[in-house]
């Protein structure tokens, strides 16, 4: 079985996400046959470089064998079991230990089974939990150009067009405020102050703000300051508005700390978490709430005030198993720590990106760095050459338009990372008009 003989088998019968399928006309299709440490190796023998962690999700790299043993030993105890009603050790453990590494305050958790669901999660229970007080109240605000996933409630919360536009129609009511336009405190206090005068005039029907804390993922990597989030933090407050973390993208340690909200020091009224939760596993998310929200909805009588969402697959032991065999190794590696150095390399690394004529800005944020390329239209689909560039010389880098970013699993070591960064510099030096300035 070659690589050519997968593809035309999958071609056949599969629909592909986030993918103009006419594009494999000539666009190879890469079948993986398996996976170990950063690398995936296809049927031919071929290995690539992970630097996109498998659309963010890979923390400890493909087939680790700590996860695997974990997964494996559950397998053969509990595979699932309905969580209403029902609860099993697994899920327990994870929730106990979840609350005790989250911002202080957060002590609930509700489980969904993908980041988007969760969003979903977390906006129904804002909406409910004010309307289990008495008040109105179905506007969200969120920031200009986020991301929070492709439901339609959390699409409805997002702001990238090329998702968006075509389902407008469909969508719950939102709006967008700006968001900082750069890593700068002023930029922060810009936003903020735009954020305040959102909030004095709509506040009344104003639910939840929702946020991607220090990092926009989807959203080109836009990165901003933490201080937004304090000011945000206590503009929420001022007006009983929730505040929504979306860390499905930025926790479990993407952006320097265990999750993006401490460098804020803040705790959000919802926490949700997905993506590197099982290390990259199974799917799986959470949102973590605050006494307060639970307890509005905890009653003698009614089950209208009770949150009745739920999922076939919620707090599936496997995936529970794997989220906590990934907790262990963040103990047991000391894995934050270690990926400073990791992140100073990469900051290093980086500064080479400058000289290009093609580069307007390089940004980065714990381990994820970006590498924004100016002067070519769309139509010139840069991010497609920079991907094939990356494949003939194996390293899966996966643009977003005309942004090259790494998002490599933490266990990546140095001599990877100069492959995976080196590759990329070629690539955007390959691209037409590159000149060294
Ligand atoms: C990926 C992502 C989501 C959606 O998660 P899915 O599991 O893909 O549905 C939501 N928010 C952010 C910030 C994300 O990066």
């Amino acid at each position: 079985m070659n690589n050519k003989m997968m593809a035309d088998r999958d071609l056949d019968v599969i629909w592909h996400p986030c993918t103009q399928m006419k594009d494999h006309e000539f666009l190879p299709m890469i079948p993986i046959k398996k996976g170990e440490g950063v690398y995936l190796e296809d049927f031919e023998g071929n290995r690539y470089i992970d630097a996109v962690s498998s659309w963010w999700v890979n923390m400890f790299g493909h087939a680790n064998g700590y996860i695997n043993a974990a997964v494996k030993k559950q397998l053969d105890t509990l595979e699932h079991v309905i969580l209403a009603g029902f609860t099993h050790e697994q899920v327990i453990r994870l929730s106990e230990r979840l609350v005790k590494l989250t911002p202080e305050g957060l002590t609930r958790c509700f489980y969904a089974d993908n980041g988007s669901s969760a969003i979903e999660v977390a906006l129904k229970m804002s909406y409910h939990f004010h309307k289990n007080q008495g008040r109105e109240r179905s506007l969200f605000v969120s920031l200009s150009n986020s991301y929070h996933g492709e439901t339609i409630g959390a699409l409805s919360v997002g702001d990238v067009e090329l998702y968006k536009e075509t389902y407008e129609p469909l969508l719950i009511r939102s709006i967008q405020t700006p968001v900082p336009k750069d890593q700068s405190e002023e930029a922060a206090l810009e936003a903020a102050a735009a954020l305040a005068e959102c909030f004095k005039t709509r506040h009344e029907e104003i639910a939840a703000l929702i946020v991607e804390p220090l990092i926009q993922g989807a959203g080109s990597m836009h990165m901003y300051h933490p201080l937004y989030l304090t000011k945000a933090r206590e503009l929420c407050d001022v007006y009983g508005i929730h505040l929504i973390a979306d860390e499905v993208m930025a926790g479990f340690g993407r952006t320097g700390t265990m999750f993006a909200c401490e460098q804020a020091g803040i705790t959000p009224d919802y926490m949700v978490l997905s993506k590197g939760l099982t290390g990259g596993y199974l799917p799986l998310s959470v949102v973590l709430t605050t006494e307060e929200v639970y307890a509005a909805f905890y009653c003698d009588y009614g089950l209208y005030k009770a949150f009745l969402h739920s999922h076939s697959y919620t707090g599936n032991a496997l995936a529970c198993a794997a989220a906590n065999a990934t907790l262990d190794l963040f103990e047991s590696e000391n894995v934050i720590e270690k990926n400073r150095d990791n992140s100073n390399y990469i900051a290093s690394k980086l500064q080479a990106f400058e000289t290009l004529a093609n580069v307007k800005e390089v940004r980065q944020c714990g381990m994820v760095a970006a590498v924004e390329l100016e002067g070519y239209a769309p139509q010139e689909r840069i991010g497609l050459k920079v991907y094939e560039y990356g494949l003939k010389h194996g390293v899966l880098l996966r643009p977003l338009g005309h942004i090259v970013y790494f998002m490599p699993p933490y266990i990546i070591s140095k001599e990877e990372i100069d492959i995976m960064m080196d590759t990329a510099y070629q690539a955007i030096s390959h691209l037409p008009s590159a000149v060294v300035k």
